[in-house]
Protein backbone atom coordinates (compact mmCIF):
# COMPACT_ATOMS: atom_id res chain seq x y z
CA UNK A 1 0.00 0.00 0.00
CA UNK A 2 1.27 3.16 -1.03
CA UNK A 3 0.48 4.64 2.51
CA UNK A 4 2.94 2.58 4.53
CA UNK A 5 5.56 3.37 2.22
CA UNK A 6 5.31 7.17 1.56
CA UNK A 7 6.66 9.79 3.90
CA UNK A 8 5.76 13.58 3.86
CA UNK A 9 8.23 16.25 4.50
CA UNK A 10 5.56 19.00 5.00
CA UNK A 11 4.26 16.46 7.89
CA UNK A 12 7.02 15.22 8.79
CA UNK A 13 6.25 13.98 12.52
CA UNK A 14 7.53 10.70 12.19
CA UNK A 15 9.88 10.31 8.99
CA UNK A 16 9.37 6.78 7.39
CA UNK A 17 11.97 6.50 5.20
CA UNK A 18 10.87 5.70 1.36
CA UNK A 19 12.60 1.95 0.25
CA UNK A 20 12.67 3.43 -2.81
CA UNK A 21 14.27 0.05 -4.86
CA UNK A 22 11.39 -1.43 -2.91
CA UNK A 23 9.08 1.09 -4.08
CA UNK A 24 9.49 0.52 -7.53
CA UNK A 25 10.11 -3.65 -7.08
CA UNK A 26 6.22 -3.44 -6.28
CA UNK A 27 5.54 -1.38 -8.87
CA UNK A 28 7.15 -3.78 -11.52
CA UNK A 29 5.62 -7.42 -9.62
CA UNK A 30 2.38 -5.49 -10.14
CA UNK A 31 3.10 -4.41 -13.99
CA UNK A 32 4.33 -8.08 -14.37
CA UNK A 33 1.20 -9.27 -13.08
CA UNK A 34 -0.41 -8.58 -16.17
CA UNK A 35 -3.39 -6.40 -13.53
CA UNK A 36 -2.92 -3.56 -16.04
CA UNK A 37 -3.17 -4.90 -19.89
CA UNK A 38 -6.90 -5.18 -19.70
CA UNK A 39 -8.95 -2.14 -21.39
CA UNK A 40 -11.45 -2.42 -18.46
CA UNK A 41 -9.23 -2.04 -15.77
CA UNK A 42 -7.23 1.07 -17.39
CA UNK A 43 -11.15 2.34 -18.54
CA UNK A 44 -12.32 2.08 -14.64
CA UNK A 45 -9.16 3.39 -13.15
CA UNK A 46 -9.46 6.20 -15.37
CA UNK A 47 -13.03 6.76 -14.67
CA UNK A 48 -12.12 6.84 -10.69
CA UNK A 49 -9.70 9.94 -11.48
CA UNK A 50 -12.72 11.24 -13.13
CA UNK A 51 -14.80 10.98 -10.27
CA UNK A 52 -12.19 12.16 -7.61
CA UNK A 53 -12.13 15.29 -9.28
CA UNK A 54 -15.95 15.63 -9.55
CA UNK A 55 -16.13 14.53 -5.84
CA UNK A 56 -13.46 16.70 -4.17
CA UNK A 57 -13.82 19.60 -6.10
CA UNK A 58 -14.41 22.06 -3.09
CA UNK A 59 -10.81 20.30 -1.62
CA UNK A 60 -8.96 20.95 -4.57
CA UNK A 61 -10.23 24.44 -4.79
CA UNK A 62 -9.10 25.09 -0.96
CA UNK A 63 -5.86 23.24 -1.63
CA UNK A 64 -4.86 25.86 -4.21
CA UNK A 65 -6.47 28.48 -2.71
CA UNK A 66 -4.04 27.40 0.18
CA UNK A 67 -0.87 27.09 -1.73
CA UNK A 68 -1.34 30.01 -4.45
CA UNK A 69 -4.11 32.20 -3.29
CA UNK A 70 -6.16 31.13 -6.49
CA UNK A 71 -9.74 31.97 -7.38
CA UNK A 72 -12.02 29.27 -7.52
CA UNK A 73 -12.38 30.12 -11.15
CA UNK A 74 -9.24 29.42 -12.11
CA UNK A 75 -9.26 26.34 -10.36
CA UNK A 76 -12.07 25.02 -12.35
CA UNK A 77 -11.40 26.37 -15.74
CA UNK A 78 -7.64 25.71 -15.56
CA UNK A 79 -7.60 22.49 -13.42
CA UNK A 80 -10.43 20.81 -12.44
CA UNK A 81 -12.80 21.02 -15.89
CA UNK A 82 -9.74 20.94 -18.13
CA UNK A 83 -8.60 17.57 -16.52
CA UNK A 84 -12.15 16.22 -16.96
CA UNK A 85 -12.39 16.97 -20.41
CA UNK A 86 -8.96 15.19 -21.17
CA UNK A 87 -10.28 12.60 -19.32
CA UNK A 88 -13.34 12.37 -21.47
CA UNK A 89 -11.35 12.72 -24.74
CA UNK A 90 -9.32 9.52 -23.13
CA UNK A 91 -12.23 8.01 -22.34
CA UNK A 92 -14.45 8.26 -25.91
CA UNK A 93 -10.99 7.23 -27.70
CA UNK A 94 -8.95 4.38 -25.79
CA UNK A 95 -10.75 1.63 -27.57
CA UNK A 96 -9.69 2.83 -30.97
CA UNK A 97 -5.95 4.43 -29.89
CA UNK A 98 -5.27 0.52 -28.05
CA UNK A 99 -6.27 -1.24 -30.89
CA UNK A 100 -3.47 -3.13 -33.05
CA UNK A 101 -2.90 -1.54 -36.04
CA UNK A 102 -2.69 -3.05 -39.51
CA UNK A 103 -0.53 -1.01 -41.87
CA UNK A 104 -0.48 -1.75 -45.70
CA UNK A 105 1.85 -3.87 -46.62
CA UNK A 106 4.19 -4.81 -49.60
CA UNK A 107 3.85 -8.00 -52.11
CA UNK A 108 6.38 -9.79 -49.52
CA UNK A 109 4.22 -9.56 -47.10
CA UNK A 110 1.08 -10.71 -49.04
CA UNK A 111 0.44 -13.64 -46.50
CA UNK A 112 1.75 -12.40 -43.21
CA UNK A 113 0.17 -10.64 -40.47
CA UNK A 114 1.79 -7.20 -40.46
CA UNK A 115 0.45 -5.55 -36.96
CA UNK A 116 1.69 -2.29 -34.93
CA UNK A 117 0.68 -3.64 -31.18
CA UNK A 118 -0.16 -1.18 -28.39
CA UNK A 119 2.47 -1.92 -25.50
CA UNK A 120 3.00 -0.08 -22.31
CA UNK A 121 6.31 0.11 -20.72
CA UNK A 122 5.97 -0.90 -17.47
CA UNK A 123 6.90 1.63 -14.43
CA UNK A 124 6.03 5.13 -15.39
CA UNK A 125 7.34 8.12 -12.97
CA UNK A 126 5.54 11.41 -13.54
CA UNK A 127 7.13 14.07 -11.83
CA UNK A 128 4.70 17.31 -11.58
CA UNK A 129 5.20 21.04 -11.09
CA UNK A 130 3.09 23.09 -8.54
CA UNK A 131 2.18 25.82 -10.64
CA UNK A 132 -1.00 23.96 -12.14
CA UNK A 133 -0.29 21.03 -9.86
CA UNK A 134 -3.98 18.97 -10.07
CA UNK A 135 -3.32 18.75 -14.01
CA UNK A 136 0.31 18.53 -14.10
CA UNK A 137 0.48 15.31 -12.28
CA UNK A 138 -2.79 14.44 -12.70
CA UNK A 139 -3.16 14.45 -17.24
CA UNK A 140 0.62 12.27 -17.28
CA UNK A 141 -1.15 9.77 -14.83
CA UNK A 142 -3.63 8.91 -16.65
CA UNK A 143 -1.97 8.66 -19.75
CA UNK A 144 0.47 6.21 -17.93
CA UNK A 145 -2.89 4.44 -17.03
CA UNK A 146 -4.83 4.45 -20.60
CA UNK A 147 -1.55 2.79 -21.94
CA UNK A 148 -1.16 -0.08 -19.11
CA UNK A 149 1.47 1.41 -16.87
CA UNK A 150 2.10 1.02 -13.58
CA UNK A 151 2.31 4.82 -12.20
CA UNK A 152 4.40 6.50 -9.58
CA UNK A 153 3.88 10.03 -9.13
CA UNK A 154 5.97 12.44 -7.40
CA UNK A 155 4.03 16.00 -7.09
CA UNK A 156 6.38 18.86 -6.50
CA UNK A 157 6.82 19.81 -2.90
CA UNK A 158 6.24 23.60 -3.43
CA UNK A 159 2.43 23.33 -3.81
CA UNK A 160 2.38 21.91 -0.15
CA UNK A 161 -1.25 21.51 0.14
CA UNK A 162 -2.11 19.93 -3.36
CA UNK A 163 0.95 17.67 -2.93
CA UNK A 164 -0.75 16.42 -0.05
CA UNK A 165 -4.34 15.89 -1.36
CA UNK A 166 -3.46 13.81 -4.26
CA UNK A 167 -1.37 12.27 -1.52
CA UNK A 168 -3.88 11.35 0.46
CA UNK A 169 -7.07 11.39 -2.39
CA UNK A 170 -5.54 9.31 -5.41
CA UNK A 171 -5.08 6.00 -2.64
CA UNK A 172 -9.27 6.28 -2.33
CA UNK A 173 -9.72 6.10 -5.70
CA UNK A 174 -7.23 4.21 -7.46
CA UNK A 175 -5.67 0.45 -7.36
CA UNK A 176 -2.76 1.02 -4.58
CA UNK A 177 -0.73 -1.20 -6.65
CA UNK A 178 -0.51 0.06 -9.70
CA UNK A 179 -0.62 3.45 -9.02
CA UNK A 180 1.05 5.09 -6.19
CA UNK A 181 1.79 8.73 -5.11
CA UNK A 182 4.93 9.80 -3.15
CA UNK A 183 5.87 13.29 -1.30
CA UNK A 184 9.26 14.27 -1.20
CA UNK A 185 11.42 17.40 -2.07
CA UNK A 186 14.87 17.76 -3.77
CA UNK A 187 16.62 14.91 -1.28
CA UNK A 188 13.68 12.28 -1.87
CA UNK A 189 13.29 13.08 -5.72
CA UNK A 190 17.15 12.55 -6.33
CA UNK A 191 17.01 9.15 -4.68
CA UNK A 192 13.92 8.15 -6.55
CA UNK A 193 15.68 9.25 -9.84
CA UNK A 194 18.74 6.86 -8.95
CA UNK A 195 16.41 4.04 -9.79
CA UNK A 196 15.14 2.50 -13.18
CA UNK A 197 12.23 3.24 -14.13
CA UNK A 198 10.55 2.25 -18.04
CA UNK A 199 9.35 5.88 -18.69
CA UNK A 200 9.84 9.31 -16.90
CA UNK A 201 7.25 12.27 -17.82
CA UNK A 202 8.85 15.38 -16.14
CA UNK A 203 7.05 19.03 -15.86
CA UNK A 204 9.40 21.57 -14.58
CA UNK A 205 12.41 23.85 -15.21
CA UNK A 206 14.98 23.29 -18.05
CA UNK A 207 17.81 23.22 -15.45
CA UNK A 208 15.58 20.39 -13.22
CA UNK A 209 15.30 18.57 -16.32
CA UNK A 210 18.47 18.11 -17.40
CA UNK A 211 19.21 16.42 -13.63
CA UNK A 212 16.23 14.01 -15.21
CA UNK A 213 17.59 13.64 -18.33
CA UNK A 214 21.31 12.52 -17.12
CA UNK A 215 19.24 10.24 -14.40
CA UNK A 216 17.42 8.51 -16.95
CA UNK A 217 20.19 7.97 -19.18
CA UNK A 218 21.75 5.72 -16.68
CA UNK A 219 19.48 3.53 -17.89
CA UNK A 220 18.51 4.29 -21.36
CA UNK A 221 14.85 5.25 -20.00
CA UNK A 222 12.66 7.28 -22.62
CA UNK A 223 11.79 10.55 -21.27
CA UNK A 224 9.63 13.23 -21.73
CA UNK A 225 10.35 16.46 -20.42
CA UNK A 226 7.69 19.61 -20.48
CA UNK A 227 9.52 22.60 -19.80
CA UNK A 228 9.57 26.32 -20.07
CA UNK A 229 11.57 29.11 -21.42
CA UNK A 230 10.69 32.43 -22.60
CA UNK A 231 7.66 32.81 -24.88
CA UNK A 232 7.54 36.08 -26.96
CA UNK A 233 4.48 37.92 -28.05
CA UNK A 234 5.00 39.61 -31.59
CA UNK A 235 2.26 42.51 -32.11
CA UNK A 236 1.83 44.82 -34.83
CA UNK A 237 -0.07 47.32 -36.13
CA UNK A 238 -3.19 45.78 -38.19
CA UNK A 239 -4.96 44.11 -34.89
CA UNK A 240 -7.84 45.24 -32.66
CA UNK A 241 -5.79 46.41 -29.77
CA UNK A 242 -8.53 46.31 -27.35
CA UNK A 243 -9.02 42.80 -28.57
CA UNK A 244 -5.63 41.70 -28.61
CA UNK A 245 -4.59 43.55 -25.16
CA UNK A 246 -7.23 41.81 -23.21
CA UNK A 247 -6.13 38.00 -24.77
CA UNK A 248 -2.19 39.17 -24.17
CA UNK A 249 -2.92 40.23 -20.44
CA UNK A 250 -5.26 37.10 -19.37
CA UNK A 251 -2.47 35.09 -20.36
CA UNK A 252 0.28 37.04 -18.19
CA UNK A 253 -2.61 37.72 -15.29
CA UNK A 254 -4.24 34.00 -15.00
CA UNK A 255 -2.55 32.17 -12.12
CA UNK A 256 -0.49 35.71 -11.73
CA UNK A 257 1.75 35.13 -14.60
CA UNK A 258 2.68 31.54 -13.34
CA UNK A 259 1.96 29.46 -16.31
CA UNK A 260 4.81 27.88 -18.08
CA UNK A 261 2.77 29.52 -21.92
CA UNK A 262 2.41 32.88 -20.43
CA UNK A 263 2.94 35.58 -22.67
CA UNK A 264 6.79 36.47 -21.05
CA UNK A 265 7.35 39.10 -22.77
CA UNK A 266 6.52 41.62 -25.94
CA UNK A 267 8.30 42.69 -29.26
CA UNK A 268 6.82 45.81 -31.03
CA UNK A 269 7.46 49.09 -32.48
CA UNK A 270 7.28 51.95 -30.37
CA UNK A 271 3.68 53.06 -31.81
CA UNK A 272 2.21 49.96 -31.24
CA UNK A 273 3.68 49.86 -27.19
CA UNK A 274 1.79 53.27 -26.69
CA UNK A 275 -1.65 52.15 -28.13
CA UNK A 276 -1.09 48.60 -26.37
CA UNK A 277 -0.26 50.79 -22.58
CA UNK A 278 -3.43 53.18 -23.07
CA UNK A 279 -5.69 49.56 -23.74
CA UNK A 280 -4.06 47.41 -20.84
CA UNK A 281 -4.58 50.72 -18.48
CA UNK A 282 -8.32 50.46 -19.25
CA UNK A 283 -8.41 46.70 -19.02
CA UNK A 284 -6.75 46.26 -15.89
CA UNK A 285 -8.55 48.72 -14.30
CA UNK A 286 -11.90 47.31 -15.27
CA UNK A 287 -10.31 43.86 -14.28
CA UNK A 288 -9.29 44.85 -10.89
CA UNK A 289 -9.97 48.30 -10.02
CA UNK A 290 -7.85 50.96 -7.89
CA UNK A 291 -6.95 47.91 -5.72
CA UNK A 292 -5.58 45.30 -7.09
CA UNK A 293 -4.12 43.70 -4.00
CA UNK A 294 -8.14 43.48 -2.71
CA UNK A 295 -9.22 42.13 -5.74
CA UNK A 296 -10.65 38.17 -5.28
CA UNK A 297 -9.25 37.08 -9.07
CA UNK A 298 -5.25 38.27 -8.55
CA UNK A 299 -3.63 34.95 -7.18
CA UNK A 300 -0.23 35.00 -5.44
CA UNK A 301 3.82 34.31 -5.90
CA UNK A 302 4.37 30.73 -4.35
CA UNK A 303 7.40 31.23 -2.55
CA UNK A 304 9.36 34.01 -0.74
CA UNK A 305 12.41 33.33 -3.33
CA UNK A 306 10.55 33.27 -6.46
CA UNK A 307 8.19 36.56 -5.23
CA UNK A 308 12.12 38.09 -4.49
CA UNK A 309 13.47 37.44 -8.01
CA UNK A 310 10.52 39.14 -9.44
CA UNK A 311 10.74 42.28 -7.35
CA UNK A 312 14.28 42.76 -7.82
CA UNK A 313 13.04 42.81 -11.79
CA UNK A 314 11.24 46.01 -10.95
CA UNK A 315 13.52 47.97 -8.72
CA UNK A 316 14.10 50.42 -11.95
CA UNK A 317 10.99 52.47 -11.56
CA UNK A 318 11.40 54.49 -14.70
CA UNK A 319 10.59 51.38 -16.48
CA UNK A 320 7.31 50.59 -15.01
CA UNK A 321 4.15 51.97 -17.52
CA UNK A 322 1.71 50.68 -15.33
CA UNK A 323 1.49 48.48 -11.72
CA UNK A 324 4.89 47.48 -9.82
CA UNK A 325 2.65 47.68 -6.22
CA UNK A 326 4.06 44.82 -4.36
CA UNK A 327 3.31 43.33 -0.79
CA UNK A 328 5.85 40.90 0.84
CA UNK A 329 3.86 39.66 3.56
CA UNK A 330 1.15 38.58 0.65
CA UNK A 331 3.96 37.67 -1.87
CA UNK A 332 1.52 40.10 -3.83
CA UNK A 333 2.83 41.59 -7.16
CA UNK A 334 0.32 43.44 -9.26
CA UNK A 335 0.03 42.96 -12.75
CA UNK A 336 3.00 45.12 -14.03
CA UNK A 337 4.22 46.06 -17.42
CA UNK A 338 8.02 47.59 -18.59
CA UNK A 339 8.91 49.61 -21.15
CA UNK A 340 12.23 50.54 -22.69
CA UNK A 341 13.56 47.28 -21.59
CA UNK A 342 16.57 46.13 -23.17
CA UNK A 343 17.58 42.76 -24.01
CA UNK A 344 20.41 42.72 -21.65
CA UNK A 345 18.31 43.28 -18.79
CA UNK A 346 18.25 41.15 -16.34
CA UNK A 347 14.08 40.17 -16.83
CA UNK A 348 14.96 39.29 -20.54
CA UNK A 349 17.52 36.36 -18.86
CA UNK A 350 15.45 33.82 -17.71
CA UNK A 351 11.65 32.83 -17.76
CA UNK A 352 9.89 35.53 -15.81
CA UNK A 353 6.98 33.49 -14.15
CA UNK A 354 4.99 36.76 -12.64
CA UNK A 355 2.56 38.93 -13.38
CA UNK A 356 5.70 41.65 -15.36
CA UNK A 357 5.29 41.91 -18.94
CA UNK A 358 8.42 43.72 -20.31
CA UNK A 359 8.13 45.29 -24.02
CA UNK A 360 10.86 45.21 -26.15
CA UNK A 361 10.77 47.44 -29.00
CA UNK A 362 11.58 46.49 -32.68
CA UNK A 363 10.51 48.21 -36.09
CA UNK A 364 9.29 45.16 -37.62
CA UNK A 365 8.22 41.30 -37.98
CA UNK A 366 12.16 41.09 -39.58
CA UNK A 367 13.52 41.90 -36.65
CA UNK A 368 11.55 39.90 -34.09
CA UNK A 369 12.21 37.14 -35.61
CA UNK A 370 15.79 37.89 -35.41
CA UNK A 371 15.39 38.55 -31.85
CA UNK A 372 13.52 35.35 -31.29
CA UNK A 373 15.93 33.19 -33.28
CA UNK A 374 18.95 34.67 -31.37
CA UNK A 375 17.05 33.56 -27.84
CA UNK A 376 16.30 29.29 -26.78
CA UNK A 377 13.74 28.00 -28.97
CA UNK A 378 10.22 29.19 -26.92
CA UNK A 379 7.66 26.75 -25.46
CA UNK A 380 5.04 28.81 -27.38
CA UNK A 381 5.58 31.78 -29.68
CA UNK A 382 2.40 34.46 -29.73
CA UNK A 383 1.78 36.31 -32.99
CA UNK A 384 -0.90 39.15 -32.87
CA UNK A 385 -1.05 40.41 -36.49
CA UNK A 386 -4.53 40.38 -39.05
CA UNK A 387 -1.68 40.17 -42.17
CA UNK A 388 -1.91 36.32 -43.37
CA UNK A 389 2.04 36.70 -44.24
CA UNK A 390 3.19 38.29 -41.26
CA UNK A 391 2.03 35.05 -39.82
CA UNK A 392 3.37 32.95 -42.10
CA UNK A 393 6.25 34.84 -42.10
CA UNK A 394 6.91 34.53 -38.79
CA UNK A 395 5.56 31.10 -38.54
CA UNK A 396 7.81 29.92 -41.20
CA UNK A 397 11.01 31.69 -39.98
CA UNK A 398 11.23 30.55 -36.27
CA UNK A 399 10.73 27.49 -33.98
CA UNK A 400 9.01 27.02 -31.11
CA UNK A 401 7.19 24.43 -29.01
CA UNK A 402 3.80 25.45 -31.10
CA UNK A 403 2.49 28.90 -32.33
CA UNK A 404 -0.98 30.62 -31.28
CA UNK A 405 -2.08 33.63 -33.61
CA UNK A 406 -4.17 36.32 -32.48
CA UNK A 407 -4.37 34.84 -28.87
CA UNK A 408 -2.28 33.11 -26.02
CA UNK A 409 -2.62 29.88 -24.02
CA UNK A 410 -5.52 28.59 -25.79
CA UNK A 411 -3.62 25.78 -27.71
CA UNK A 412 -3.28 24.32 -24.51
CA UNK A 413 -6.87 23.10 -24.79
CA UNK A 414 -7.23 22.02 -28.33
CA UNK A 415 -6.82 18.40 -27.71
CA UNK A 416 -5.89 17.21 -31.35
CA UNK A 417 -3.00 19.49 -31.11
CA UNK A 418 0.29 18.24 -29.27
CA UNK A 419 1.48 20.13 -26.44
CA UNK A 420 5.10 20.47 -25.88
CA UNK A 421 8.66 22.01 -26.15
CA UNK A 422 11.54 21.85 -28.35
CA UNK A 423 15.19 22.42 -27.62
CA UNK A 424 15.30 23.89 -24.11
CA UNK A 425 11.66 24.59 -23.96
CA UNK A 426 11.16 20.41 -23.78
CA UNK A 427 11.19 17.11 -25.96
CA UNK A 428 8.24 14.94 -26.81
CA UNK A 429 4.37 16.15 -26.33
CA UNK A 430 1.11 15.22 -24.90
CA UNK A 431 -2.76 16.06 -24.55
CA UNK A 432 -5.40 13.89 -26.43
CA UNK A 433 -4.03 11.22 -28.65
CA UNK A 434 -0.50 12.32 -27.78
CA UNK A 435 -0.61 11.86 -24.31
CA UNK A 436 -1.49 8.07 -24.84
CA UNK A 437 0.95 7.69 -27.48
CA UNK A 438 3.61 9.14 -25.26
CA UNK A 439 3.27 6.22 -22.55
CA UNK A 440 2.92 3.79 -25.43
CA UNK A 441 5.55 1.50 -26.98
CA UNK A 442 4.73 0.51 -30.42
CA UNK A 443 5.51 -2.67 -31.07
CA UNK A 444 6.21 -3.80 -34.76
CA UNK A 445 5.21 -7.53 -35.37
CA UNK A 446 5.21 -9.36 -38.54
CA UNK A 447 3.56 -12.45 -38.74
CA UNK A 448 4.73 -15.21 -41.06
CA UNK A 449 3.02 -18.26 -41.28
CA UNK A 450 3.86 -22.20 -43.68
CA UNK A 451 1.77 -21.07 -46.53
CA UNK A 452 3.76 -23.14 -49.08
CA UNK A 453 2.61 -20.39 -52.16
CA UNK A 454 4.34 -17.72 -50.07
CA UNK A 455 7.42 -19.93 -49.78
CA UNK A 456 7.50 -20.38 -53.30
CA UNK A 457 7.95 -16.47 -54.20
CA UNK A 458 10.36 -16.04 -50.89
CA UNK A 459 12.71 -18.80 -51.28
CA UNK A 460 14.80 -16.71 -53.61
CA UNK A 461 16.52 -15.22 -50.41
CA UNK A 462 18.07 -18.24 -49.92
CA UNK A 463 21.59 -19.79 -51.01
CA UNK A 464 23.04 -20.55 -53.14
CA UNK A 465 22.57 -16.89 -53.86
CA UNK A 466 22.57 -15.76 -57.65
CA UNK A 467 21.54 -13.08 -60.24
CA UNK A 468 18.28 -14.64 -61.31
CA UNK A 469 17.41 -14.75 -57.93
CA UNK A 470 18.10 -11.26 -57.06
CA UNK A 471 15.99 -10.32 -59.56
CA UNK A 472 13.14 -11.90 -58.20
CA UNK A 473 13.80 -10.91 -55.24
CA UNK A 474 14.49 -7.02 -56.07
CA UNK A 475 11.10 -7.44 -57.82
CA UNK A 476 9.04 -8.64 -54.87
CA UNK A 477 10.45 -5.93 -52.63
CA UNK A 478 9.90 -3.43 -55.06
CA UNK A 479 8.33 0.34 -54.27
CA UNK A 480 6.68 2.88 -56.18
CA UNK A 481 7.22 5.96 -54.74
CA UNK A 482 5.29 9.35 -56.52
CA UNK A 483 8.44 10.84 -56.58
CA UNK A 484 8.04 15.10 -56.23
P1 LIG B 1 11.17 22.51 -10.73
O1 LIG B 1 11.93 21.96 -11.82
O2 LIG B 1 11.87 23.33 -9.70
O3 LIG B 1 10.37 21.37 -9.88
C1 LIG B 1 9.63 20.35 -10.47
C2 LIG B 1 9.99 19.01 -9.82
O4 LIG B 1 11.39 18.83 -9.77
C3 LIG B 1 9.50 18.87 -8.40
O5 LIG B 1 8.93 17.60 -8.27
C4 LIG B 1 10.74 18.98 -7.55
O6 LIG B 1 10.69 18.23 -6.36
C5 LIG B 1 11.79 18.43 -8.46
N1 LIG B 1 13.12 18.95 -8.18
C6 LIG B 1 13.45 20.21 -7.85
N2 LIG B 1 14.79 20.33 -7.68
C7 LIG B 1 15.32 19.12 -7.94
C8 LIG B 1 16.65 18.59 -7.95
N3 LIG B 1 17.71 19.36 -7.66
N4 LIG B 1 16.83 17.30 -8.26
C9 LIG B 1 15.77 16.52 -8.57
N5 LIG B 1 14.49 16.96 -8.58
C10 LIG B 1 14.26 18.23 -8.26
O7 LIG B 1 10.14 23.30 -11.51
P2 LIG B 1 9.13 24.20 -10.91
O8 LIG B 1 9.72 25.46 -10.34
O9 LIG B 1 8.34 23.35 -10.00
O10 LIG B 1 8.22 24.61 -12.19
C11 LIG B 1 8.44 25.77 -12.92
C12 LIG B 1 8.95 25.48 -14.31
O11 LIG B 1 8.17 24.48 -14.90
C13 LIG B 1 8.87 26.67 -15.24
O12 LIG B 1 10.03 26.75 -16.00
C14 LIG B 1 7.69 26.35 -16.12
O13 LIG B 1 7.73 26.98 -17.37
C15 LIG B 1 7.79 24.87 -16.22
N6 LIG B 1 6.51 24.28 -16.55
C16 LIG B 1 6.37 23.66 -17.75
C17 LIG B 1 5.15 23.14 -18.11
C18 LIG B 1 4.94 22.47 -19.43
O14 LIG B 1 3.90 21.85 -19.58
N7 LIG B 1 5.86 22.53 -20.36
C19 LIG B 1 4.07 23.25 -17.24
C20 LIG B 1 4.26 23.88 -16.03
C21 LIG B 1 5.49 24.39 -15.68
Amino acid sequence: QTADLAESPQTNDKQVPINYPELVQQSRDAFNSGKTRPLEWRIKQIKQLMRMLTENSSEIVAALASDLHRCKFETFALEIDYTIQEIKYMLMNIKEWSATEKPPKSLANFFDGVEIRKDPYGVVLVMGAWNYPVQLNLLPMMGAIAAGNCVIVKPSEIATATAKYLYETIPKYLDTDCCRVIMGGVSETTELLKQRFDYIFYTGSSTIGKIVRKAANEFLTPVTLELGGKSPVYIDNTVDMAMAAKRILWGKCVNVGQTCIAPDYMLCTPEVQSKFIEEAKKILQEWYGDNPRENPDLARIITDKHYQRLVNYINDKTKIAIGGDVNPAEKFISPTILTDVKSTDSIMQEEIFGPILPIINVNNAYEAINFINSREKPLALYIFSKDKETLSLIINNTSSGSVVANDVILHAAVETLPFGGVGYSGMGAYHGKFTFDTFTHKKGCLIRNYNKVAEILAKSRFPPYSDENLKILRRLLERRPSLP
